[in-house]
């Protein structure tokens, strides 16, 4: 890092920074990760990585209700969810090096004053802190990997705790010299319907906050539910010191999809290279990502699958699983319609009218004893009326107990989680957790190497025997009933080469019934959606034909 301002050093990265204003969830993320589409359409390597606020060192300890899912990376760090739009639009696996929290830079601050790094000095927010920040803020860019950087600053300017990362952002600019760095800002131009007017002061006193911290932003992207005329353009170009050029629109989408091209339309990556002196290499190659559209957008039909999960009322705790339906949706030209399922709600005695509206049921991820009857009956009802089943995690956890209780008749069959001292534990806390109590990054995390058995289903939709899925949990099934579960017909299709512990079940005799440990979810990207998630919705689809025929039948 060069400390000297007035010297600047040559950077190897561009660094291009996403900072919000005005209120939270304009959807940063999206943009950040339209504009990294578009450039890398373009041909040049793009990453994303995000900063966040909060001293949490990650976001694994938050309840989703809280913070929405917990997104997983190959190298097993717990990641906020924007990653994983980062990796659905650029097909690029993110680590641990794109997710930042104060916490972790206060951690490795501290834990560095600890051993002594900085005897004899004060250790301070500036310029201890700032200086953390911007070494993380240019890990990525040094690896020689990327052009191009792209970095979200989670909050919105002007709350107190992104104070250090503006600070960091404001340096850096200094550090690197010009046209190295540039700062977009997304902020909100409301549409007062009393006075039928889209007003813009928001915007100029959320860049004024921003100026107040010694940044001028480069370009502004105004989220809008009405087209910007002309004038309210000049009007921000005015007096938040921008280029009338540099007001970008970012109107209301249909989907998260449209966005790289209504930021194309925008021209938001030319505006971003000419800044950058950057020429681009070649016109935007998107033609596949406008098949997917062509494809999402015109369904030839349509199923409706349940998701069993307990915490439905927040649908960003299941985002991965909703994009991942949305990319097999697109490829099967099927319109997966999710219907959110609270799994405390399948206890009372007309659950089955419920699930008997369902082309096939999802069971969801999850934690904790609240909801799990429910998720159990759901499976009952999936394996019983032959629906296709997909459960994921905790989903694959309850299709064990389900199935150990009412076909194997071990009727006290529990996971350890929900029941400690059950007699029958089919699913137990793995062998090098039971020494763990520190709960922070400590489950079985990130991808491992999973085989898969030839002859299965499974086999079948993925047509290789070596896969690699990313995991979260700490409980597994319990070996000692491998045995009796495939003597019934419910058998481990996949498992670990190095532990054998199961990672796939699946029903011999039913269409389609899966239970995977791994988060497949976590791997469905635009341009490679998910092998089991298409085949999944695929069955879907047989079962609503199969289900139309027989009542057309009926019928007559
Ligand atoms: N609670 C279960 C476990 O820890 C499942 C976790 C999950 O669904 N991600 O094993």
């Amino acid at each position: 890092m060069n400390a000297n301002p007035q010297t600047p050093c040559m950077a190897s990265a561009k660094y291009i920074f996403v900072t919000g204003g005005v209120t939270s969830s304009l959807g940063k993320g999206i943009i950040a990760s339209s504009l990294a589409k578009l450039l890398q359409a373009r041909g040049f390597s793009v990453t994303i990585q995000k900063f966040d606020p909060y001293i949490n060192i990650d976001p694994g300890t938050l309840n989703p209700y809280e913070h929405g899912e917990c997104y997983v990376t190959d190298d097993g760090a717990e990641t906020d969810l924007d990653l994983g739009h980062y990796e659905r639009f650029l097909n690029i696996p993110t680590s641990q090096a794109n997710n930042i929290t104060t916490g972790r830079i206060y951690n490795n601050v501290i834990t560095r004053e600890r051993q002594g790094a900085y005897l004899g000095k004060t250790v301070q927010v500036i310029p201890h802190i700032t200086d953390e920040i911007k070494r993380n803020f240019m890990l990525l860019g040094e690896t020689g990997k990327y052009d191009l950087v792209i970095t979200e600053i989670g909050g919105c300017v002007g709350d107190i705790e992104s104070l250090p990362f503006i600070e960091a952002v404001r340096q850096l600019k200094w550090d690197i010299g010009e046209h190295n760095s540039l700062v977009i800002h997304l902020t909100l131009v409301p549409y007062l319907k009393s006075a039928g007017e889209l007003k813009t002061k928001p915007t100029q006193h959320s860049v004024k906050t921003l100026l107040e911290a010694g940044i001028q932003p480069d370009i502004l992207v105004c989220r809008t539910e009405h087209p910007l005329p002309l004038d309210i353009r000049r009007k921000m170009a005015l007096f938040c010191n921008v280029h009338l050029n540099s007001v970008v629109e970012s109107i209301d989408a249909e989907t998260i999809y449209d966005v790289p091209l209504l930021m194309k339309k925008e021209k938001l990556d030319e505006r971003v290279l000419e800044k950058l002196r950057l020429s681009p290499e070649r016109e935007p190659d998107i033609e596949a990502w406008k098949d997917f559209l062509g494809r999402l957008k015109n369904p030839t039909e349509g199923v409706t699958i349940g998701l069993i999960g307990k915490y439905v009322e927040l649908r960003d705790a299941y985002k991965s699983i909703a994009e991942s339906f949305i990319h097999a949706g697109a490829q099967n030209e099927c319109a997966v319609s999710v219907r959110w399922i609270q799994s405390e709600s399948l206890v009372s005695d007309h659950y089955e009218s419920v699930l008997e509206e369902l082309d096939a049921i999802l069971v969801a991820p999850g934690f904790g004893q609240r909801g799990i009857e429910g998720k159990i009956n759901a499976v009952r009802y999936a394996r019983e009326n032959r629906v296709p089943f997909f459960g994921v995690c905790l989903g694959m956890q309850c299709a064990v107990i389900e199935f150990a209780r009412n076909v194997l008749g071990i009727v006290d069959a529990c996971s350890t989680e929900m029941e400690r001292e059950t007699e029958n534990p089919v699913i137990d806390l793995m062998e090098d957790q039971k020494k763990i109590t520190v709960k922070g990054g400590t489950m079985r995390l990130g991808a491992y190497p999973c085989d898969v058995r030839p002859g299965t289903l499974t086999y079948e939709v993925y047509g290789r025997t070596r896969v690699s899925e990313r995991h979260r949990h700490r409980y597994e099934f319990n070996n000692a009933y491998l045995v009796q579960f495939e003597a019934a017909g419910m058998m481990a299709a996949g498992v670990n080469p190095d532990t054998r512990l199961v990672e796939i079940v699946e029903l011999r005799d039913h269409p389609w019934f899966i239970g995977t440990q791994f988060h497949p979810e976590l791997k469905s990207t635009v341009m490679n959606p998910h092998p089991l998630f298409v085949s999944f919705v695929r069955a879907a689809l047989e079962y609503a034909t199969q289900k139309k025929m027989l009542v057309s039948k009926a019928v007559r």
